[in-house]
């Protein structure tokens, strides 16, 4: 097969080397061409369902509450109400008459039966459509019930991916600021841009206790309503997956004067570089001792065990088309710390100056890709014959399809890749699939020679 390539979209792809890097990108999807990409709605909705005693209500049809707490399963220590999913069920009557009795009663009834300490209420493509007054209503039953409840502006028509994220953080922000701050330590700051897949937040909240800093809040993995309404007394923001929180960092910057750094725990060299930053922020020469000892002892114990799999792995190719840039970077240095070679590397939301760094740090002949489709992708796994494709739940059967190893790294994922302890795991399940004699039975699909 041929690479099939929309004229509108040759200016989203680069392969390094045949030009000058100029890469078009956070521009609206090419209607037809069937994109890798989730709508606004899922956008709100995957940074915001980590919150777990919090009631998540998704005013529209019920397809839309097809995304359910499984496409990001993020794990809570306490409290499970964001497993449960709700839908108002708009029908044609609803679409004709308008939704907002019925939203009205949905959130009385819900909020009743649930106690939550506080409600998201989601609007979908419907809902934008028939100009349903969803801050009108969740004002009136906040008055009533005495939480807050939050219109999340998330019309999946309105714009990408990172729309959603915005209209998520817009969310959060109006909770932030509510809270009492005494006792917070000096040494202190808030995760954003983790949300606690298979336990990550739990690996990474252990390491800043190491060190010996306080966490206010989890934003949002084992989020709780109450720490983000405190957050504003952290000392500093942590910012992670840097597309779907940045917002909130720096509303929270202008407001109240929190500082933020962009952190990636992905990797030997962004989990250490993370905490490093950190320790120089805070400027204390005994947290800066602690945390040189903490990743001398990590490493001490991962090097050694990583050496194995690189013996095998070395000279393999690996391809990897993620949701926010920020990750590919780790991504790439994880890559290259087995020997492998990264030939394709894409996302959904990079931002041009996320991808100038994906540029820099990839090698001549790497494809880069900006908010990609099946046939594409297939296409480049075909020419650059990838033994590893690196992705989430819809890029899976792609790989599957052409005979390809797949490593989910999405949201979907059960096995915690963050840390020290999560770079062996990455290694190991790169490792299992790479190298899987299953290979023998499936051939892999490559493009033929002209
Ligand atoms: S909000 Fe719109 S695009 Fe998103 S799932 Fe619902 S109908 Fe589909």
């Amino acid at each position: 097969m041929e690479p099939v390539i929309f004229e509108e979209r040759q200016t989203q792809i680069h392969r390094k080397g045949t030009q000058p890097f100029d890469l078009a990108c956070n521009k609206d999807s090419l209607a037809g061409a069937v994109s890798q990409r989730a709508c606004v709605f899922c956008g709100s909705r995957v940074v915001l369902y980590p919150i777990a005693d919090a009631l998540h209500l998704v005013h529209g049809p019920i397809g839309c509450a097809a995304y359910t707490w499984d496409i990001r399963g993020a794990l809570s220590s306490g409290p499970e109400l964001h497993r449960l999913s709700f839908s108002t069920d708009l029908q044609e009557r609803d679409v004709i008459f308008g939704g907002e009795k019925k939203l009205y009663r949905a959130l009385m009834e819900l909020i009743e039966r649930h106690s939550p300490k506080a409600a998201f209420v989601y609007s979908t493509c419907i809902v934008g459509l028939i100009g349903d007054d969803l801050e009108g209503v969740c004002k009136k039953v906040s008055k009533k019930k005495g939480i807050p409840v939050l219109p999340v502006q998330s019309e999946g028509f309105k714009g990408n991916k990172r729309a959603g994220y915005h209209a998520a953080c817009q969310a959060m922000f109006r909770l932030v600021g509510a809270g009492d701050t005494t006792g917070i330590s000096k040494k202190s700051l808030n995760i954003l841009g983790d949300f606690n897949l298979a336990g990550e937040i739990w690996i990474i909240r252990e390491y800043f206790k190491r060190m010996g800093i306080e966490v206010v809040a989890n934003i949002t993995g084992d989020g709780r309503v109450d720490d983000l309404r405190r957050a504003h007394g952290a000392a500093l923001n942590v910012v992670q997956c840097s597309g779907a929180t940045m917002d909130l960092a720096l509303m929270m910057e202008e407001v109240y004067g929190i500082p933020h750094l962009r952190v990636s725990y992905f990797g030997v060299e962004g989990m250490a570089e993370s905490l490093y930053s950190v320790a120089r922020f805070f400027d204390d020469p005994e947290m800066m001792a602690r945390t040189r000892e903490l990743v001398r002892e990590e490493l001490a114990e991962l090097y050694p065990r990583l050496q194995e799999f690189r013996r095998a792995l070395t000279g393999k190719k690996a391809a990897i088309y993620v949701g926010g840039a920020f990750k590919a970077f780790s991504l790439v240095k994880a890559f290259r710390l087995l020997g492998m070679e990264v030939v394709l590397v894409g996302s959904q939301t990079g931002t041009p100056a996320d991808y100038q760094e994906l540029h820099d740090i990839t090698d001549e002949g790497t494809i880069i890709v900006d908010d990609s489709n099946p046939l594409e992708l297939s296409s480049f796994l075909k020419e650059k014959d990838v033994d590893i494709f690196v992705g989430g739940v819809k890029e899976r059967p792609i790989a599957y399809k052409l005979g390809v190893g797949f490593c989910d790294h999405n949201h979907e994922r059960k096995e915690a890749l963050e840390g020290f302890v999560g770079m062996l795991n990455f290694a190991q399940e790169v490792y299992n699939t790479v190298m899987s004699p299953v290979w023998q039975f499936v051939p892999r699909k490559v493009r033929k020679a002209a």
